[in-house]
Protein backbone atom coordinates (compact mmCIF):
# COMPACT_ATOMS: atom_id res chain seq x y z
CA UNK A 1 0.00 0.00 0.00
CA UNK A 2 1.23 3.09 -0.49
CA UNK A 3 2.36 5.72 1.96
CA UNK A 4 -0.32 8.16 1.04
CA UNK A 5 -3.16 5.37 1.38
CA UNK A 6 -1.79 3.98 4.60
CA UNK A 7 -1.77 7.89 5.95
CA UNK A 8 -5.54 8.13 4.74
CA UNK A 9 -6.15 4.57 6.66
CA UNK A 10 -4.59 5.53 9.35
CA UNK A 11 -5.74 9.04 10.01
CA UNK A 12 -9.33 9.12 9.36
CA UNK A 13 -10.19 11.69 10.10
CA UNK A 14 -13.48 12.31 10.12
CA UNK A 15 -15.03 14.90 7.05
CA UNK A 16 -16.91 17.04 9.67
CA UNK A 17 -13.51 17.31 11.97
CA UNK A 18 -11.60 18.70 9.30
CA UNK A 19 -13.94 20.57 7.56
CA UNK A 20 -14.98 24.02 10.23
CA UNK A 21 -17.80 24.38 11.09
CA UNK A 22 -19.88 27.63 11.13
CA UNK A 23 -18.46 29.10 14.62
CA UNK A 24 -15.19 26.92 15.32
CA UNK A 25 -12.08 27.18 13.40
CA UNK A 26 -10.69 23.59 13.37
CA UNK A 27 -6.69 23.01 13.13
CA UNK A 28 -5.92 19.38 12.15
CA UNK A 29 -1.88 19.36 12.36
CA UNK A 30 -0.12 16.01 13.45
CA UNK A 31 3.78 14.85 14.88
CA UNK A 32 5.70 12.31 12.20
CA UNK A 33 8.19 10.61 14.06
CA UNK A 34 9.36 6.87 15.14
CA UNK A 35 7.54 5.30 18.07
CA UNK A 36 5.88 8.25 19.19
CA UNK A 37 2.68 6.82 20.43
CA UNK A 38 3.85 7.61 24.00
CA UNK A 39 3.87 11.69 23.00
CA UNK A 40 1.87 14.32 24.89
CA UNK A 41 1.48 16.73 22.13
CA UNK A 42 -1.84 15.22 20.72
CA UNK A 43 -3.23 15.91 24.00
CA UNK A 44 -0.85 19.25 24.86
CA UNK A 45 -1.79 20.89 21.82
CA UNK A 46 -5.96 20.04 21.54
CA UNK A 47 -6.51 20.79 25.17
CA UNK A 48 -5.13 24.77 24.31
CA UNK A 49 -6.78 24.48 20.72
CA UNK A 50 -10.15 23.86 22.73
CA UNK A 51 -9.00 26.47 25.81
CA UNK A 52 -8.69 29.24 22.57
CA UNK A 53 -11.82 28.14 21.28
CA UNK A 54 -10.78 26.32 18.27
CA UNK A 55 -11.38 22.57 17.10
CA UNK A 56 -7.61 21.66 17.72
CA UNK A 57 -7.22 18.05 15.94
CA UNK A 58 -3.31 16.57 16.62
CA UNK A 59 -2.67 12.91 15.06
CA UNK A 60 0.60 11.00 15.20
CA UNK A 61 1.92 9.45 12.07
CA UNK A 62 4.23 6.96 13.46
CA UNK A 63 6.64 5.42 10.80
CA UNK A 64 7.22 2.47 13.36
CA UNK A 65 3.35 1.82 13.15
CA UNK A 66 3.31 2.30 9.21
CA UNK A 67 5.70 -0.06 8.84
CA UNK A 68 7.78 2.82 6.79
CA UNK A 69 11.37 3.69 6.45
CA UNK A 70 12.51 7.70 7.64
CA UNK A 71 12.81 8.54 4.16
CA UNK A 72 8.83 8.05 3.92
CA UNK A 73 8.45 11.22 5.86
CA UNK A 74 8.28 13.75 3.00
CA UNK A 75 5.79 12.22 1.05
CA UNK A 76 3.47 11.77 4.13
CA UNK A 77 4.38 15.11 4.53
CA UNK A 78 2.78 16.26 1.26
CA UNK A 79 0.05 13.52 2.21
CA UNK A 80 -0.71 15.29 4.99
CA UNK A 81 -0.43 18.85 3.16
CA UNK A 82 -2.90 17.36 0.62
CA UNK A 83 -5.70 16.16 3.58
CA UNK A 84 -5.65 19.83 4.78
CA UNK A 85 -3.39 19.84 7.74
CA UNK A 86 -1.89 22.93 9.11
CA UNK A 87 1.35 21.55 9.70
CA UNK A 88 3.67 19.14 11.50
CA UNK A 89 5.75 18.55 14.08
CA UNK A 90 8.96 16.56 12.76
CA UNK A 91 10.64 14.02 15.43
CA UNK A 92 13.53 11.70 15.45
CA UNK A 93 14.39 10.21 13.42
CA UNK A 94 13.19 12.85 10.34
CA UNK A 95 14.34 16.38 12.30
CA UNK A 96 17.06 16.59 9.51
CA UNK A 97 16.06 14.59 6.49
CA UNK A 98 12.86 16.12 6.20
CA UNK A 99 14.87 19.75 4.98
CA UNK A 100 15.29 18.67 1.74
CA UNK A 101 11.59 18.45 1.02
CA UNK A 102 10.82 21.74 2.36
CA UNK A 103 10.26 24.97 0.17
CA UNK A 104 12.50 27.46 3.09
CA UNK A 105 13.05 27.61 5.99
CA UNK A 106 13.35 30.24 8.98
CA UNK A 107 16.52 31.67 9.93
CA UNK A 108 17.10 29.60 13.37
CA UNK A 109 16.18 26.18 11.49
CA UNK A 110 18.63 26.96 8.70
CA UNK A 111 21.68 27.74 11.22
CA UNK A 112 21.01 24.44 13.41
CA UNK A 113 20.31 22.66 10.68
CA UNK A 114 17.00 20.49 11.93
CA UNK A 115 13.91 20.92 12.00
CA UNK A 116 10.54 20.27 14.57
CA UNK A 117 7.83 21.97 12.77
CA UNK A 118 6.68 22.74 9.65
CA UNK A 119 3.92 25.01 8.78
CA UNK A 120 1.92 24.91 5.39
CA UNK A 121 1.65 28.35 3.70
CA UNK A 122 -0.31 27.26 0.73
CA UNK A 123 1.49 25.24 -1.78
CA UNK A 124 4.67 26.15 0.59
CA UNK A 125 6.22 24.23 3.66
CA UNK A 126 8.38 26.04 5.50
CA UNK A 127 10.94 24.71 8.44
CA UNK A 128 11.31 26.11 11.58
CA UNK A 129 12.79 24.60 14.76
CA UNK A 130 11.10 25.56 17.94
CA UNK A 131 13.03 23.20 20.09
CA UNK A 132 15.58 26.19 20.46
CA UNK A 133 13.04 28.22 21.83
CA UNK A 134 11.35 25.50 24.25
CA UNK A 135 15.21 25.33 25.75
CA UNK A 136 15.48 29.14 25.91
CA UNK A 137 12.75 29.81 27.71
CA UNK A 138 12.86 27.38 30.18
CA UNK A 139 16.51 28.26 30.82
CA UNK A 140 14.86 31.79 31.12
CA UNK A 141 12.43 31.35 32.98
CA UNK A 142 14.12 28.33 35.42
CA UNK A 143 17.83 29.49 35.30
CA UNK A 144 16.32 33.38 35.22
CA UNK A 145 19.64 34.81 37.25
CA UNK A 146 22.25 31.83 36.90
CA UNK A 147 25.54 32.49 35.59
CA UNK A 148 25.88 31.32 32.07
CA UNK A 149 30.18 31.94 31.50
CA UNK A 150 31.18 28.97 31.00
CA UNK A 151 28.90 26.10 30.32
CA UNK A 152 29.47 21.83 29.05
CA UNK A 153 27.01 20.28 27.25
CA UNK A 154 27.37 16.46 26.97
CA UNK A 155 25.83 15.22 23.87
CA UNK A 156 25.75 16.78 20.26
CA UNK A 157 23.32 15.38 18.19
CA UNK A 158 20.29 16.79 17.00
CA UNK A 159 18.66 18.16 19.59
CA UNK A 160 21.65 19.23 21.17
CA UNK A 161 22.27 21.26 17.96
CA UNK A 162 18.79 23.88 18.83
CA UNK A 163 20.12 23.22 22.97
CA UNK A 164 23.90 24.52 21.93
CA UNK A 165 22.23 27.34 19.88
CA UNK A 166 19.74 28.14 22.71
CA UNK A 167 22.53 28.52 25.07
CA UNK A 168 24.78 30.69 22.94
CA UNK A 169 21.55 33.19 22.24
CA UNK A 170 20.35 33.42 25.91
CA UNK A 171 24.09 34.92 26.50
CA UNK A 172 26.50 31.56 27.53
CA UNK A 173 29.89 33.07 27.54
CA UNK A 174 31.98 29.47 26.07
CA UNK A 175 30.72 26.68 25.40
CA UNK A 176 32.50 22.72 25.53
CA UNK A 177 30.62 20.26 23.82
CA UNK A 178 31.32 16.46 24.68
CA UNK A 179 30.23 13.62 22.68
CA UNK A 180 31.24 9.69 23.12
CA UNK A 181 31.16 10.33 19.05
CA UNK A 182 33.88 12.57 19.16
CA UNK A 183 33.05 13.97 15.70
CA UNK A 184 29.90 15.39 16.30
CA UNK A 185 31.35 17.58 18.92
CA UNK A 186 33.65 19.06 16.70
CA UNK A 187 31.66 19.64 13.87
CA UNK A 188 29.26 21.11 15.75
CA UNK A 189 31.46 23.24 18.06
CA UNK A 190 33.06 24.41 14.34
CA UNK A 191 29.15 25.38 12.95
CA UNK A 192 28.58 27.18 16.16
CA UNK A 193 31.81 29.48 16.45
CA UNK A 194 31.35 30.18 12.62
CA UNK A 195 27.79 31.22 13.64
CA UNK A 196 28.86 33.12 17.13
CA UNK A 197 31.78 33.65 16.65
CA UNK A 198 35.69 32.47 17.64
CA UNK A 199 35.98 31.32 21.32
CA UNK A 200 32.17 30.70 22.00
CA UNK A 201 32.30 27.15 21.03
CA UNK A 202 34.82 24.19 21.37
CA UNK A 203 34.71 20.18 21.51
CA UNK A 204 36.58 18.41 24.51
CA UNK A 205 36.62 14.48 24.49
CA UNK A 206 36.87 14.07 28.33
CA UNK A 207 34.04 16.18 30.65
CA UNK A 208 36.05 16.48 33.98
CA UNK A 209 38.61 19.26 33.34
CA UNK A 210 35.76 21.71 31.71
CA UNK A 211 33.27 20.45 34.33
CA UNK A 212 35.88 21.56 37.22
CA UNK A 213 35.21 25.43 36.05
CA UNK A 214 32.02 25.48 34.74
CA UNK A 215 28.94 27.25 35.66
CA UNK A 216 26.44 24.84 34.32
CA UNK A 217 26.21 21.60 32.80
CA UNK A 218 23.42 20.41 30.54
CA UNK A 219 22.81 17.02 29.58
CA UNK A 220 21.80 16.65 25.59
CA UNK A 221 22.40 12.55 25.62
CA UNK A 222 19.66 10.10 25.82
CA UNK A 223 21.00 8.94 28.82
CA UNK A 224 18.60 8.61 31.77
CA UNK A 225 15.78 7.63 29.62
CA UNK A 226 13.99 4.54 30.52
CA UNK A 227 15.62 2.97 28.12
CA UNK A 228 19.05 3.86 28.58
CA UNK A 229 19.17 4.27 32.27
CA UNK A 230 21.94 5.70 34.40
CA UNK A 231 23.73 9.46 34.13
CA UNK A 232 26.11 10.75 31.34
CA UNK A 233 28.71 11.21 33.66
CA UNK A 234 29.70 10.28 37.02
CA UNK A 235 27.92 12.39 39.92
CA UNK A 236 31.75 12.64 41.29
CA UNK A 237 31.74 15.38 38.34
CA UNK A 238 29.38 17.73 39.92
CA UNK A 239 29.86 20.16 42.52
CA UNK A 240 26.79 22.18 45.11
CA UNK A 241 27.93 25.67 42.65
CA UNK A 242 27.26 24.11 39.41
CA UNK A 243 23.73 24.48 37.99
CA UNK A 244 22.46 20.71 36.11
CA UNK A 245 19.63 20.83 33.46
CA UNK A 246 18.79 17.98 31.78
CA UNK A 247 16.34 17.57 28.33
CA UNK A 248 15.74 13.95 29.00
CA UNK A 249 11.94 14.74 30.43
CA UNK A 250 10.98 11.01 30.79
CA UNK A 251 11.30 10.56 33.82
CA UNK A 252 11.71 14.24 34.73
CA UNK A 253 13.81 13.85 37.38
CA UNK A 254 16.41 11.86 35.95
CA UNK A 255 19.08 9.67 37.65
CA UNK A 256 21.54 12.81 36.32
CA UNK A 257 19.40 15.41 38.01
CA UNK A 258 18.42 13.22 41.02
CA UNK A 259 22.15 13.11 41.66
CA UNK A 260 22.75 17.07 41.38
CA UNK A 261 19.65 18.33 43.52
CA UNK A 262 21.19 15.49 46.25
CA UNK A 263 24.38 17.56 46.28
CA UNK A 264 22.36 21.16 46.25
CA UNK A 265 22.58 21.92 42.84
CA UNK A 266 20.12 23.74 41.00
CA UNK A 267 18.32 21.62 38.64
CA UNK A 268 16.43 22.15 35.64
CA UNK A 269 13.97 19.36 34.50
CA UNK A 270 13.64 18.56 30.59
CA UNK A 271 9.79 19.11 30.70
CA UNK A 272 10.13 23.38 30.29
CA UNK A 273 11.66 23.00 26.95
CA UNK A 274 9.06 19.76 26.11
CA UNK A 275 5.87 22.49 27.03
CA UNK A 276 7.68 25.87 25.25
CA UNK A 277 8.47 23.78 22.30
CA UNK A 278 4.87 23.08 21.68
CA UNK A 279 3.80 26.23 22.67
CA UNK A 280 5.91 27.98 19.73
CA UNK A 281 4.53 25.58 17.57
CA UNK A 282 1.00 26.24 18.64
CA UNK A 283 1.52 29.55 17.46
CA UNK A 284 3.17 29.16 14.49
CA UNK A 285 0.15 26.61 13.81
CA UNK A 286 -2.91 28.69 14.58
CA UNK A 287 -1.70 32.38 14.71
CA UNK A 288 -2.54 32.56 18.06
CA UNK A 289 -0.49 32.87 21.29
CA UNK A 290 -1.22 30.01 23.80
CA UNK A 291 -1.58 30.14 27.32
CA UNK A 292 2.27 28.95 28.08
CA UNK A 293 1.40 28.50 32.38
CA UNK A 294 -1.62 26.97 31.05
CA UNK A 295 0.01 24.53 28.34
CA UNK A 296 2.32 23.90 31.35
CA UNK A 297 -0.24 22.82 34.22
CA UNK A 298 -1.54 20.91 31.69
CA UNK A 299 1.67 19.15 30.93
CA UNK A 300 2.11 18.61 34.72
CA UNK A 301 -1.21 16.88 35.93
CA UNK A 302 -0.96 14.64 32.54
CA UNK A 303 2.44 13.38 34.04
CA UNK A 304 1.66 13.85 37.64
CA UNK A 305 0.90 10.23 38.47
CA UNK A 306 4.66 9.15 36.56
CA UNK A 307 7.13 11.47 38.51
CA UNK A 308 6.28 14.02 41.64
CA UNK A 309 9.33 16.71 40.26
CA UNK A 310 7.32 20.32 39.08
CA UNK A 311 8.58 21.82 35.80
CA UNK A 312 9.39 25.18 37.08
CA UNK A 313 6.85 27.88 35.96
CA UNK A 314 8.13 30.83 37.80
CA UNK A 315 8.76 33.61 35.14
P1 LIG B 1 20.78 11.93 19.07
O1 LIG B 1 20.91 10.45 19.08
O2 LIG B 1 20.74 12.67 17.77
O3 LIG B 1 22.00 12.58 19.89
C1 LIG B 1 22.43 12.11 21.14
C2 LIG B 1 23.93 12.32 21.23
O4 LIG B 1 24.37 11.97 22.52
C3 LIG B 1 24.72 11.44 20.24
O5 LIG B 1 25.58 12.26 19.46
C4 LIG B 1 25.48 10.48 21.14
O6 LIG B 1 26.74 10.11 20.61
C5 LIG B 1 25.62 11.30 22.41
N1 LIG B 1 25.85 10.54 23.63
C6 LIG B 1 25.25 9.41 24.05
N2 LIG B 1 25.71 9.05 25.27
C7 LIG B 1 26.63 9.99 25.63
C8 LIG B 1 27.45 10.20 26.79
N3 LIG B 1 27.40 9.37 27.84
N4 LIG B 1 28.26 11.28 26.82
C9 LIG B 1 28.32 12.12 25.78
N5 LIG B 1 27.57 11.99 24.65
C10 LIG B 1 26.74 10.94 24.58
O7 LIG B 1 19.52 12.26 19.96
P2 LIG B 1 18.72 13.64 19.98
O8 LIG B 1 17.72 13.62 18.87
O9 LIG B 1 19.69 14.76 20.06
O10 LIG B 1 17.89 13.49 21.34
C11 LIG B 1 18.56 13.40 22.59
C12 LIG B 1 17.52 13.30 23.71
O11 LIG B 1 16.83 14.53 23.82
C13 LIG B 1 16.38 12.31 23.44
O12 LIG B 1 16.77 11.03 23.79
C14 LIG B 1 15.25 12.85 24.30
O13 LIG B 1 15.27 12.25 25.58
C15 LIG B 1 15.61 14.30 24.46
N6 LIG B 1 14.63 15.23 23.86
C16 LIG B 1 14.08 16.18 24.66
C17 LIG B 1 13.19 17.10 24.13
C18 LIG B 1 12.56 18.13 25.02
O14 LIG B 1 11.71 18.88 24.52
N7 LIG B 1 12.93 18.21 26.28
C19 LIG B 1 12.85 17.04 22.77
C20 LIG B 1 13.42 16.05 21.98
C21 LIG B 1 14.32 15.16 22.53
Amino acid sequence: MRPQARLERMLSVPEESARPRASTRSVLVGLIGSGIQASRSPALHEREAEAQGLRGIYKLIDLAQLDLPAEAAGELMLSAQQLGFAGLNITHPCKQSIIATLDDLSPEAEAIGAVNTVVFEGKRRVGHNTDAYGFAESVRRGLSDARLDRVVQLGAGGVGAAVAHALLSSGAGRLTLVDVDAGRAVALAARLRNRFGQGRARAESDASEAIATADGVVNATPIGMARYPGAPIPSALLRPALWVADIVYTPLETEFLRAARRLGCRTLPGGGMAVFQAVEAFRLFTGIAPDAARMLRHFESMIAGADSVAVSTKP
